[in-house]
C-alpha cells in the first residue's frame, strides 16, 4: 500500500461574531497556559511533539490587537491569524467592506471563503466566492473554502454532490499552483452549531470524494497536497475519533474555539494523532482514474425529464398558458426543489416576462396570466424557504417587490415572516419589524413553524415565546408542550 502523504495537520478556530479585542487577549493568556502545561507533560513523558498548524479567525476588530498580543507573547510561530471573510473587490466606495490587501498587509495568513453563514445571510453566489478565492490567493493568503450540504439537501439525497459542486464552482478558474494553496473545509451545514456530527463513515466517504474530485480535476500530486478539514460541532470529546479518519487533515472549529481550554484540547488531540498518522498506510487509491473536467462536476443533477420539461415550457412560450407553467412547477415541487432548480425557475420567470412584452393584443388578460404565473413561481420559491432549501433568500423579497405591485408592503412582509418562521433563517424578525405585523401574529407563525418542524433551529427563541404565549390559552393542547 502507498505511504500516507505528509500534510501538516491544521486546526482553525472560527470565532464568528464573538470575543471583542479584550476578550481575545484573555483568550490568548488562557490558551497559552493550557498549551504550556500540555507541552510540559509531553516533554516529561518523552513523547514526540508534532505540533499542528493552528489558525485563529477573530472578528475584524480584534485582528490587529490579536496579532500584536501574539508578537508580545512570542507566540507568532505557534498561532497564525486569518479573517472570516473578505470583499471580492480590490478597493473603492464599498462602505463597510474589507479588502484582501488590507488583510494581508495586517498579517493574515488565511481567509474563510463561502462559510455557510455567509452564504445564508449575505446575497453572494458561487461566482462571488470564486472571485474571493482569486483575490485571497493573489494577495498571498490561503483561502479556506467551506463547502457542505444543507439538511434539506441531505434529505433529498443531494449530499456530497452538492458540496462537490460548490467546490467545482469555486475552483473553476484555478490552475494547479493555485489549487495547491487552497484549504478545503467540509462542513455539513446541518452539523454546524447543532451538536450533530455525521457518522464517521459518512465523514470519511465525503472527504474521500473531495480528494477524488481534486485528483480528477487537478491530478494526483495536487490531490495529495491539498489539506481537507472537517467542520461541524467538533469538540474535545469527538476530535480524536474524527482525526483518525482517512483523508482528514484537521478541523475548522466554531463554538468550541471560543473556549481556550476546549480549543487547546482539540489541538492536542490532533497533535497526538498526527505522530502516528503518516506511519499508517494510505488505505485506498482514488475512485476515479483519469482526469475529468470541472464542468462534469458542475452538471446539475436534475433528472433529464424535469430539465426538459422546464426548458420546453420556457421555449414554447408565448403559446404556453399558465396551466402549463403550473404543470412544470408542480413537477418541480413534487420532485423536491433544490437550489439548482432555482436557476431553472428564474429562466421560467424570464420567459414569462419575454412573453409579456412580445404579445400586444389583449394586454389585460395577458397581464393577469403573467401575474398569475409569477405568483405561482413566487409561491414555489417561498415553499423553498419554508423547506430551508434555498440560500439566496434575499432575492425572494426582491421578486415579491418587483413582480406583483398589487401586494402591499405589509402583505409581503407577512408572507416572508410566515415563510421564515418555519425555516431556520433568522430573517423573520427583520420582516416583522419592517412590516406592520402584530407581535401576536408573529408568535402564532412561529408556533405553527415550531410544531411543524425540527425544534433545533435558530428560531427556537421565538418559537419558545410563541409557545409560552399560547400555552396559557384554553385551547392549547397540552401534549404539544415541549
Ligand atoms: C463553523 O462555524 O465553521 C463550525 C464548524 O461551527 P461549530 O464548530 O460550532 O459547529
Amino acid at each position: 500500500m502507498p505511504a500516507r502523504p505528509r500534510r501538516k495537520p491544521l486546526v482553525v478556530g472560527n470565532w464568528k461574531m464573538n470575543l471583542n479585542h479584550r476578550e481575545a487577549a484573555q483568550w490568548m493568556i488562557d490558551y497559552s497556559g493550557m498549551n504550556d502545561a500540555w507541552e510540559g507533560r509531553m516533554a516529561a513523558s518523552g513523547q514526540p511533539l508534532d505540533r499542528p498548524e493552528i489558525g485563529i479567525l477573530p472578528p475584524f476588530t480584534s485582528l490587529q490587537s490579536f496579532i500584536d498580543t501574539l508578537g508580545e507573547r512570542g507566540m507568532g510561530k505557534q498561532l497564525a491569524v486569518g479573517a472570516q471573510t473578505v470583499s471580492d473587490i480590490a478597493s473603492g466606495a464599498y462602505t463597510g467592506d474589507i479588502s484582501a490587501d488590507m488583510l494581508s498587509t495586517l498579517g493574515c495568513k488565511y481567509v474563510l471563503v463561502g462559510h455557510s453563514e455567509q452564504r445564508r445571510y449575505h446575497p453572494e453566489d458561487d461566482d462571488t466566492f470564486a472571485t474571493k478565492m482569486r483575490v485571497v490567493l493573489d494577495n498571498g493568503m490561503q483561502p479556506i473554502l467551506c463547502i457542505g450540504e444543507t439538511r434539506a439537501g441531505r434529505e433529498h439525497g443531494i449530499g456530497i454532490d452538492y458540496a462537490l459542486r460548490q467546490l467545482a464552482e469555486a475552483v473553476s478558474q484555478m490552475d494547479c499552483e493555485d489549487m495547491k494553496r487552497v484549504i478545503v473545509a467540509y462542513e455539513p451545514v446541518w452539523s454546524i452549531g447543532t451538536g450533530n456530527v455525521p457518522d464517521l463513515n459518512v465523514i470519511e466517504s465525503a472527504l474521500a470524494d473531495i480528494r477524488d474530485f481534486i485528483n480528477a480535476a487537478f491530478g494526483a500530486d495536487i490531490a495529495a497536497a491539498v489539506r481537507i478539514l472537517y467542520g461541524g460541532s467538533v469538540k474535545p470529546e469527538n476530535a480524536m475519533s474524527i482525526i483518525r479518519l482517512n483523508d482528514i487533515d484537521g478541523f475548522l472549529v466554531g463554538g468550541a474555539s471560543l473556549d481556550p481550554c476546549s480549543f487547546a484540547k482539540i489541538c492536542h488531540r490532533t497533535a497526538e494523532a498526527s505522530v502516528t498518522r503518516h506511519q499508517r498506510p494510505a488505505s485506498r487509491g482514488f475512485k476515479r482514474s483519469g482526469r475529468m473536467s470541472i464542468a462534469e462536476f458542475k452538471k446539475p443533477d436534475i433528472p433529464e425529464s424535469r430539465r426538459v420539461l422546464a426548458a420546453d415550457v420556457a421555449r414554447e412560450f408565448p403559446d404556453t398558458h399558465s396551466w402549463r407553467l403550473s404543470l412544470a412547477l408542480a413537477a418541480y415541487r413534487t420532485a423536491g426543489f433544490s437550489w439548482l432548480e432555482v436557476r431553472a425557475v428564474q429562466d421560467l420567470i424570464e420567459a414569462v416576462d419575454a412573453a409579456g412584452s412580445a404579445i400586444e393584443e389583449d394586454p389585460d388578460m395577458l397581464r393577469d396570466i403573467i401575474w398569475d404565473s409569477r405568483r405561482q413561481i413566487i409561491e414555489a420559491m417561498i415553499a423553498l424557504i419554508e423547506r430551508d432549501a434555498v440560500q439566496g433568500v434575499y432575492s425572494v423579497n426582491q421578486w415579491l417587490v418587483e413582480s406583483d405591485p398589487r401586494l402591499t408592503h405589509d402583505e409581503r412582509c407577512e408572507r416572508l415572516v410566515q415563510a421564515y418562521a418555519s425555516s431556520t433563517c433568522r430573517r423573520a424578525y427583520h420582516y416583522m419589524s419592517h412590516g406592520d405585523i402584530d407581535y401576536d401574529v408573529f408568535c402564532t407563525y412561529f408556533l405553527e413553524g415550531y410544531l411543524s418542524c425540527d425544534a433545533n433551529t435558530d428560531n427556537r427563541r421565538w418559537r419558545r415565546r410563541g409557545i409560552d404565549r399560547y400555552k396559557s390559552r384554553p385551547w392549547f393542547p397540552s401534549q404539544q408542550d415541549e
